[in-house]
């Protein structure tokens, strides 16, 4: 009845205490050896969920356009290192170097952040590039990063309000030993926590949450943008604005599971506070663009005059496909709203396109 990790995952809770929930988040998504997504591929139509990249060529194609366009404003250095954190299939990254045919002048330096080995050989079939387990490991230089659905992915903790403070959310095992279960932690000060004063006036019984991994990340890539020059692009799903909620999911053959049930079998994934982010970022040097919907974003980059183009050499199936594809990417009750793209640049660059 309980899987191998979650058996693995009741020992460590007895010998050692109950987790915090990014502990039990990065155990379950990348535990070398049962972990979601150090043993598998959950990408594409038939896998757990389906991601922008895998959804239409048109994604990549944009973004493509839009390193392009950061290049330029760059002063066109004659290498550029296009970096991608969770590159998943390799998918996206495929089709921004196709797309860069269209700047000759430019040499891409392909790099791919990825710790999971499964998706490593995935990716190995359809990029040349040079890959990574962290963004420390690429040599200094210009670049364009980007990331989509990668912060989402990344340990969150959580804490939850009660009447004298907040105690964090941990995960412990049931005295039988049988399953996981929440718990909640000893009194935390909001400061200890990490919470942002916006949610100084949380209401009791309500749940924050902090990603110190996201913020981690935010500045490091603000710091390299400040010194070596040029831009990142993060799209997510999140909040524009520090907020209250439980927004932790499990998600498994696009259906919602219960979090604790089958560690390492689910994808785990968390709402972006992109408030947060940004500020990260901005107090380590970079200027930051956004968050705008993912729709006015790719509608800015032209994603319908691109769906129209390859229309006119498509079939009426095929034609159907782009127009629901584009459809799923765009629709405010689809990707379009939840969805949003976020840039960091280096403060002496013009503003990126898509976020006028
Ligand atoms: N960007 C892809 C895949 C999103 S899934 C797409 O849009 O289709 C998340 C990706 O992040 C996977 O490739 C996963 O293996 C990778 N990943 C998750 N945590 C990571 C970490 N801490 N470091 C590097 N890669 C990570």
């Amino acid at each position: 009845m309980q899987n191998p990790l979650s058996a693995l995952l009741v020992e460590r809770i007895r010998r050692d205490g109950p987790l915090t929930v990014a502990e039990y988040m990065s155990t379950a998504l990348g535990d070398r050896d049962h972990g979601y997504y150090a043993t598998r591929d959950p990408l594409g139509a038939a896998g757990d969920f389906i991601t922008a990249p895998e959804i239409s060529q048109i994604f990549g194609e944009l973004i493509g356009l839009w390193i392009a366009d950061c290049w330029d404003a760059m002063g066109r250095p004659r290498r550029l290192k296009i970096v991608e954190l969770g590159p998943g299939r390799g998918t996206l990254m495929a089709d921004i170097l196709r797309t860069l045919k269209v700047a000759p002048a430019m040499l891409p330096e392909p790099w791919l952040i990825e710790t999971s080995p499964a998706l490593r050989a995935v990716q190995r079939q359809r990029v040349e590039a040079r890959w990574a387990d962290r963004l420390e490991d690429v040599p200094p230089g210009p670049m364009v990063l980007v990331a989509n659905e990668f912060l989402d992915a990344l340990p969150i903790r959580q804490f939850s309000r009660a009447t004298d403070g907040w105690r964090e959310r941990l995960v412990a095992a049931t005295a039988d030993g049988a399953r996981l279960e929440w718990t909640l932690g000893a009194l935390v000060s909001q400061t200890e926590a990490g919470l942002p004063t916006a949610l100084d006036d949380a209401a009791e019984g309500s749940v924050a949450e902090t990603c110190p991994e996201a913020l981690a990340l935010s500045a490091t890539v603000a710091g390299r943008l400040a010194r070596d020059g040029g831009a990142a692009l993060f799209i997510d799903y999140g909040t524009t604005t520090s907020r209250a909620g439980d927004s932790l999911q499990a998600v498994r053959g696009q259906q919602y599971r219960d979090t604790l049930e089958a560690p390492g079998e689910t994808d785990l994934t968390a709402h972006v506070d992109f408030a947060a982010f940004a500020n990260a970022a901005r107090d380590a040097g970079a200027a930051v663009h956004g968050p705008v919907p993912q729709s006015l974003f790719l509608e800015a980059l032209g994603v319908f005059v691109r769906a129209q183009v390859l229309k006119r050499e498509a079939t009426p199936a095929q034609a159907r496909d782009i127009d629901l594809a584009v459809h799923r990417l765009t629709a405010p009750d689809q990707m379009g709203s939840l969805f949003k793209a976020l840039a960091l640049t280096d403060p002496s660059m013009p503003q990126p396109a898509g976020f006028e």
